[in-house]
């Protein structure tokens, strides 16, 4: 049933594809003369029951006629081997019993069969009950292909909207988290800390003199300067915690949680010089000089009631000061 689509299903919904196994020639011949007038009813007849299993697995039968007393194989373990079997487990089986023995169609029953015939059955009766199961275990068939098909639907909306959230957190020039992402990073970082009462860092930093940058090599230019900026600023990010994003403009932020003063140094005093290591030529304030960045850098513990603008606002003092001090440096306020 595996490669059997929803559509291929619908089309043949009438059709029954029916296996008849007896160890009996001539119980096979009655039966196919029986079938032989009615319309989409194809027929096989497999007179060996060592060779059902293969033989249905193979034609892929809609349901099964299967004969009780066979000699070698009894047709009960026949029923619970279809049972077993990945690839016939659901098909419908009608056994064929030689006589009404409450017993036996109890056994038939337990066994797994899904109806019950005393042999010959006349062919009104037979075609009735063959057209019945094959019909609904096409219906079951369809319902587990529309199934699938869902789960793969479904699976296939949780890509996207993992795509789409990327895009959503993510700016579009330097591929870093965009503003949006930043605040909502931000908000909860800084809940974190202070259930937790540790320190969190922030690093505010600009691109020094690069309205100038603009005005003299373009802004194709100028948007590849930021790119290599973007690039030193993740670089700098080591924990999986810190956050790099771009914060508007020419201005970005890294988030560093869990992260004290002295360390949070460390890190942007290392980026201020991965910058200037870039040597992005420029020519403010002086020719020959080249591209820096100024880093404003605040640490608190957020106490209860206070608001995580006040380490935007501490950063941005920093970096009021390190502008202020002559730039390319690390401000602290
Ligand atoms: P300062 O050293 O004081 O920071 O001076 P500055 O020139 O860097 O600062 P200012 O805020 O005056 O100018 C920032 C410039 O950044 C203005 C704008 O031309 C440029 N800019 C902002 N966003 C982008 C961008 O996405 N691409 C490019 N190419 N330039 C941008
Ligand atoms: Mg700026
Ligand atoms: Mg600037």
């Amino acid at each position: 049933m595996n490669d059997l689509q929803i559509d291929d299903i619908k089309t043949d919904e009438n059709a029954a594809m029916v296996l008849l196994v007896d160890d009996q020639a001539m119980i096979g011949e009655a039966v196919r003369r029986g079938l032989s007038n009615e319309e989409n009813i194809d027929f096989h007849f497999c007179s060996d029951p060592h060779q059902a299993i293969a033989q249905a697995v193979r034609i892929k039968p809609t349901v099964i006629l299967q004969d009780l007393v066979m000699p070698g194989l009894d047709g009960l373990s026949l029923v619970r081997e279809y049972r077993n079997h990945p690839a016939t487990k659901d098909i419908p089986i009608i056994v064929l019993s030689t006589k009404e023995d409450p017993l036996i169609k109890s056994a038939a029953f337990s066994a797994g069969a899904n109806d019950y015939l005393v042999k010959l059955p006349d062919t009104i009766e037979l075609v009735a009950r063959i057209r019945y199961h094959s019909r609904s275990y096409m219906t079951l068939l369809q319902r587990d292909a529309a199934y699938r098909a869902l789960r793969v639907s479904q699976q296939q909306l949780l890509d996207t909207n993992l795509v789409l959230q990327r895009l959503m957190n993510s700016d579009g020039l330097t591929g870093l988290s965009n503003r949006r992402h930043f605040d909502e990073y931000l908000e909860l970082e800084w809940r974190r800390s202070l259930r937790d009462q540790s320190q969190l860092s922030l690093l505010m930093i600009d691109v020094d003199y690069f309205k100038s940058y603009n005005d003299s090599f373009g802004h194709v230019e100028g948007d590849e300067a930021l790119r290599k900026v973007a690039t030193a600023i993740r670089d700098a990010s080591a924990r999986p915690s810190d956050l790099p994003a771009r914060y508007g403009g020419e201005e970005f932020v890294l988030v560093l949680p869990n992260t004290s003063p002295g360390g949070a140094r460390l890190v942007a005093e290392k980026l201020r010089q991965t910058v200037v290591s870039l040597k992005i030529p420029h020519n403010t304030p002086a020719e020959g000089a080249s591209l820096t960045i100024s880093i404003g850098l605040a640490t608190m513990v957020p106490q209860s009631g206070s608001d995580c603008r006040l380490l935007i606002s501490a950063a941005d003092r920093g970096l009021y000061l390190a502008k202020n001090n002559g730039r390319n440096q690390v401000g602290i306020e």
